[in-house]
């Protein structure tokens, strides 16, 4: 019996176990803050923003949000993140991402303050990832080790795929998969665009981790029997529906269901994962800035 991992039910669990680390602060007099940054007209950005502040207002983190010009000097933006840096009562920084071109995005992530970076794509931050001690380990990814740990997904010894190598998702993923810790410790092989036979590694692994952006294209035969899938892309199809348009992942999903031992669903499984994990690395923050002991999930 395949097993599709809610990763609604988990991210919900997440937000409620992040309640009393919340209280913890809150005795202490501290609101944790978290600043979304917005220099962009993409509607897509706009909704994910829009959905991070939703979330912070509905467990008691207080969201700032920042609005830029998209047509603004990109000065502006590098100003407001010294701003937000100074500022007290701004814990995390996340400023969404892909900026407007007249933004250096390099820039950007070396702007943001490391112990404000609840992303984690500050350099800084990426190199203690990769040595085994992360301030704050980038969300996504995060995310899908709770995943694998709530549907009882063995890493140890595990042969994992991540398809992708981006910087958001496929190679900080493949960074704490090889982590010698209780949520790492697979022997991991990252595949990307140049991968020679993509199915001769997908078919012997024990888990794949699907993050490529390419519709439905990794599909039931290319794996392993009893595999674990992980689908992380979400991908905007046309779709003859009100919206015009439908969400779909990389896992060609009803055949990949008949093979898999578990699989998550898209919509409903990583994503609401990378938001719940903003607001445990917002509240991870929010302790180490004001030196308040907060025990998180
Ligand atoms: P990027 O476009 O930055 O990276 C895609 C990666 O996939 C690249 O490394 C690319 O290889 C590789 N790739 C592309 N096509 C193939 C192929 N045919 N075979 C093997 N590898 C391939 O994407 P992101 O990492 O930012 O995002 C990936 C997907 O995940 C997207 O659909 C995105 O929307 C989604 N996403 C979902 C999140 C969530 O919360 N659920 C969060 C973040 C992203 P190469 O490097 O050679 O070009």
């Amino acid at each position: 019996m395949t097993e599709i991992i809610d990763g609604n039910a988990v991210a919900e669990r997440i937000r409620s176990d992040l309640q009393d680390s919340i209280e913890t602060l809150a005795d202490e007099g501290v609101t944790p803050g978290l600043a979304t940054v917005l220099m962009s007209d993409d509607p897509a950005s706009e909704t994910y923003v829009s959905m991070k502040q939703r979330d912070c207002e509905e467990v008691g983190i207080n969201g700032i949000h920042v609005e830029l010009d998209p047509d603004a000097p990109a000065q502006e933006l590098y100003d407001t993140i010294d701003d937000l840096n100074a500022d007290p009562e701004v814990h995390g920084i996340l400023v969404q991402m892909p900026v407007v071109e007249q933004v250096d995005k390099r820039r950007v992530l070396r702007s943001v303050d490391p112990e404000k970076d609840v992303d984690g794509f500050h350099p800084e931050n990426v190199g203690r990832l990769v040595a085994g001690n992360a301030l704050y380990k980038p969300c996504t990814p995060h995310g899908i080790q709770k995943l694998l740990e709530s549907a009882d997904v063995e890493t140890e010894g595990a042969e994992a795929v991540v398809v992708g190598r981006s910087d958001i998702v496929g190679k900080p993923m493949a960074n704490l998969l090889v982590q010698k810790t209780p949520l790492g410790n697979a022997t991991t092989t990252v595949c990307h665009s140049r991968t020679k036979d993509l199915e001769a590694h997908t078919s012997e692994a024990d888990i794949v981790i699907a993050a490529a952006g390419v519709p439905e294209f990794i599909t039931g035969d290319m794996l392993k029997e009893g595999a674990a899938v992980i689908d992380v892309g979400i991908n905007r199809v046309d779709a003859d529906n009100d919206k015009g348009y439908e969400l779909i992942g990389d896992v060609e999903y009803d055949s990949a269901k008949e093979k898999a031992g578990a699989i998550t669903p898209v919509p409903g499984g990583v994503g609401p994962m990378t938001r719940a994990m903003l607001l445990y690395n917002t509240v991870k923050a929010a302790g180490r800035q004001e030196d308040v002991s907060v025990e998180l999930p």
